[in-house]
């Protein structure tokens, strides 16, 4: 098999590259027939998959090392020439709209293809590329700021990532020391975070000016291809996790307190579940691959070939390392239709949630490779993490493979962080839309904003005992409000998704479960959101007391079990 470390990387030629594009744009915008239009598609597609591809290659090899000086150098040439293959793309876009065989292209270019070309039309324009450009090296300078964290903690350096286990330390004095100095990384670094933020809000805000948009908010919703919803429903969506999930969640958060026998949680204690400590994989990262193996072979045919083919071509870079980047993705290589995981393994069970949600991106986007167009190959984001939370779920009976006796505690902490997460997925949604609706807010105020809607969402999270996190500054960690504005909320409607799954699977049994989440898979990004929700056989998150009736599913469950006892 050929490995991921055998796929050429080159550094792409524009000039030529734009010459080849612009000639098919041009023969596309004269051509008079069907087939010649079909021709010229495919051929055009052909070198969209050819740009992503090589930008692919770089994005994964940079973010393994981000010290890695070759890759480096071709940080510069991304950052500079990306939109300058948006340009090329958004003519190409202006062309194609226009075409009278939208129905016979419709097996390459389904109707999405056509909305989001409609969008990028209305959120791209050549005279705005200097700001892109400019936006692209603020979040490389973000992501360098994170990946290069060295926190010394007890004698040793740490990245952030090699931080988190300690925060579930059993000693409640190491949790503390560890959020402390974690907590002081990002102190010793503010004025570069609020710097790096302030120059982002305003170059985008900027854009959203010269394209014509009241503010970033409105160009950020056109951006998302948020096909289905609008600002408004969002706020309401909002309101309605305040109403009906923080209840559950302070209930939560009074049993956490309990098994951990403190009369109320500091926010150090937060990552701590049970007294004796948390859930962990019950081995090393080679036996958790090799039990996810197992696992996605007896799953299913389809997920067990699936599995198989990211192995054998090495498509899995899992562990954390010195000047790898932090967080966990999943993406996807066009002309090698790979898909590739990225992960910072630390030994806590984060790591097979790793496993879970990562590889149900890749599992959509390995199913979703009859799909030519790049563009459609993957979903919009909210769509995207039905399927990864939703495998989350429907791996839950292989989990006393990972876990053995530690399994219940597993269970009973994943579905909990279901409904935890909630309250916290919208309030990095709403500082947004407080933070573009008024970007002229200086970083002290937006860092009191955050406080603000803090104690709003998180009403009982106590950070009486660290002065910088009770002033506000602990979003400069979340790296989507830098890197990728208003991708959050998705994480929330879908997180209400898979807890229908999860009940459909772990409490009615329904047999039907698991070809609903094959056929979403299949059918990627040729759908808009509502439409995947339908064919799921799901309830739309924004549909009167779904979002209240999938929790109370969750929260009843939760309530059964004698958390004390486990
Ligand atoms: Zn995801």
């Amino acid at each position: 098999y050929m490995k991921f470390s055998d796929y050429t990387y080159i550094r792409l030629d524009y000039t030529a590259i734009k010459a080849q594009f612009s000639d098919l744009t041009e023969q596309l915008a004269q051509a008079s027939d069907l087939e010649t239009t079909r021709t010229l598609v495919i051929a055009t597609t052909k070198l969209l998959n050819l740009i992503d591809t090589h930008y692919n290659l770089w994005m994964i090899r940079h973010t393994i090392d981000m010290n890695d000086e070759f890759y480096n150098e071709e940080t510069k040439f991304w950052n500079e020439y990306y939109p300058l293959f948006e340009e090329l793309t958004t003519n190409y876009y202006r062309v194609i709209v226009q075409t009278p065989y939208k129905v016979e292209l419709a097996d390459i270019l389904p109707e999405t293809f056509f909305m989001q070309a409609e969008n990028k039309l209305k959120t791209f324009s050549s005279d705005v590329i200097p700001l892109f450009q400019k936006e692209n090296e603020l979040t490389d300078e973000y992501n360098k700021l994170i990946a290069g964290a060295e926190i010394d903690f007890q004698g040793q350096t740490y990245n952030l990532a090699q931080m988190g286990p300690f925060g579930q330390s059993t000693d409640r004095d190491v949790r503390k020391a560890a959020s402390a100095a974690t907590t002081a990384f990002f102190e010793s670094k503010e004025a570069d975070f609020d710097r790096v933020y302030d120059e982002l809000v305003k170059v985008r805000t900027e854009i959203a000016h010269k394209l014509g948009f009241k503010d970033y908010v409105e160009y950020g919703y056109l951006k998302m291809n948020r096909f289905d919803y609008n600002r408004d429903m969002v706020k309401v969506y909002r309101e309605e996790i305040l109403k009906h999930i923080v209840p559950i969640v302070q209930d939560l958060r009074q049993r956490q307190a309990n098994r951990l026998q403190v009369p109320s949680l500091k926010h150090y204690d937060l990552n701590l579940e049970f007294l004796d400590g948390n859930a962990v994989p019950q081995g090393d990262p080679d036996f958790i691959v090799s039990q996810a193996q197992d696992m996605y072979r007896e799953l299913s045919a389809e997920t067990g070939e699936f599995f198989d083919f990211m192995i054998e071509h090495e498509l899995l870079d899992l562990n954390a390392k010195p000047g790898k980047n932090s967080g966990g993705y999943c993406t996807y290589i066009p002309d090698y239709k790979s898909p590739f995981i990225f992960s910072n393994f630390n030994g806590t069970s984060g790591d097979i949630d790793v496993l879970t949600h990562e590889a149900g991106h890749a599992f959509q986007v390995y199913r979703s490779r009859w799909i030519q167009s790049p563009e459609v190959v993957w979903p919009t984001y909210e769509t995207c993490e039905i399927h990864s939370m939703s495998m989350e779920f429907m791996t839950w009976p292989w989990m006393d493979r990972f876990f053995k006796e530690q399994v219940d505690k597993y269970k009973f902490t994943h579905l909990a962080s279901a409904l935890l997460f909630l309250p916290y997925g919208v309030l990095v949604d709403h500082f947004q839309h407080e933070v573009y609706e008024h970007p002229e807010m200086t970083p002290a105020e937006r860092k009191a904003t955050w406080k603000k809607l803090q104690d709003l969402y998180l009403p009982d999270r106590d950070y009486s005992e660290s002065e910088a996190l009770n002033r506000g500054i602990f979003w400069y960690r979340q790296g989507h409000i830098f890197a990728s504005p208003f991708y959050y909320i998705d994480y929330t409607l879908a997180q209400v998704c898979a807890l229908q799954f999860w009940k459909r699977t772990q409490v009615d049994h329904d047999e039907n479960a698991w070809e609903d989440y094959i056929r979403i898979c299949d059918l990627g990004g040729t759908k808009s959101f509502l439409q995947v929700v339908e064919a799921a056989n799901l309830q739309s998150p924004f549909k009167e007391g779904a979002l209240e009736s999938t929790a109370k599913a969750a929260a009843d469950w939760l309530d059964a079990v004698k958390d004390t006892d486990l």
